[in-house]
């Protein structure tokens, strides 16, 4: 992102454009260059979209955007976004657009699951250890770490998405992915310390169980509020816990669904 603010970054809400559900967005084009080349049709048709040349097509946009992981972007171009929306939105499943899961809820722009995963890895060469991730909703975001960590634990309070997440991920058959139905404010004590704690759902602060449950050398990256005075935006947050302490760092712009407690 050319945007991006430099270190130590300041709380500025003018660095990053928030980046809001755009149900109203236009269904996806094929790209006419990617079309050329592709030896099938790229129309989407139903479920049966050639959906590995428009992947492609994204992923070519998130290196525009300024993501650099190669574990990340071949994430994003093995995970097939279209199987994780309802087929009214299949169309608008490689765009760079948040898109409603249900319940209120949405799936996040790809080009904010891939800046957070690479934020998450912090350039790790190999896979990452265990990570926690708060906010299964659909379960995309879930199935793209599962292939850069060895182990995630996904929770998600609304048991209608937590089975939604369940259907949505069973073809994958993603052994290292565990899925669970609770309140991820207090986070997963059982699989605790982590590697990595990523929150898709913004609250006013992090909560201490996450900070808690970090390893030493551990990341958290999790949408934050900026407080009263800025109701309603958020900004990511950085938290790395380091053999001498915690170490934030706030960074650009977002805009998640709120973190609530308790399950439904
Ligand atoms: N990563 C998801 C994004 C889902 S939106 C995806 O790829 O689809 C964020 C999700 O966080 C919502 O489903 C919401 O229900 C959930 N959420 C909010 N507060 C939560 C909490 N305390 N514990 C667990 N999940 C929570």
């Amino acid at each position: 992102m050319k945007e991006r603010p430099r270190f130590p970054a300041r709380l500025d809400f003018s660095v990053g454009k928030p980046t809001p559900n755009q149900p109203g967005s236009a269904p996806a084009r094929t790209p006419v260059k990617a079309a050329a080349k592709a030896s099938v049709s790229l129309v989407p048709q139903g479920h049966g979209m050639d959906s590995s040349a428009v992947r492609m097509n994204m992923v070519q946009k998130l290196r525009q955007q300024g993501i650099t992981d190669p574990l990340v972007l071949e994430a994003m171009g093995t995970i097939e976004r279209h199987r994780f929306v309802d087929s009214a939105l299949i169309n608008q499943a490689y765009e760079d657009t948040s898109l409603p899961i249900g319940l209120g809820q949405t799936i996040s722009k790809p080009g904010v699951v891939s800046r957070m995963a690479e934020l998450l890895r912090n350039g790790a060469t190999g896979k990452l250890g265990r990570v926690l991730e708060i906010g299964t909703g659909c379960g995309y975001q879930a199935a793209v770490l599962s292939l850069l960590a060895h182990e995630v634990y996904s929770i998600e309070r609304l048991r209608g998405l937590h089975d939604k997440a369940r259907e949505n991920l069973r073809h994958l058959r993603l052994a290292n992915l565990h899925l669970l139905f609770g309140d991820g404010m207090a986070g997963f004590e059982k699989g605790a310390p982590y590697a990595a704690i990523i929150a898709a759902a913004g609250g006013e602060a992090v909560p201490q169980a996450w900070v808690d449950q970090l390893a030493v050398g551990g990341r958290l990256v999790a949408p934050v509020s900026a407080g009263a005075t800025s109701a309603g935006k958020q900004a990511l947050v950085v938290i790395d816990r380091t053999a001498q302490g915690l170490r934030q760092t706030v960074l650009e712009a977002v805009h998640f669904v709120p973190l609530k407690s308790g399950v439904a």
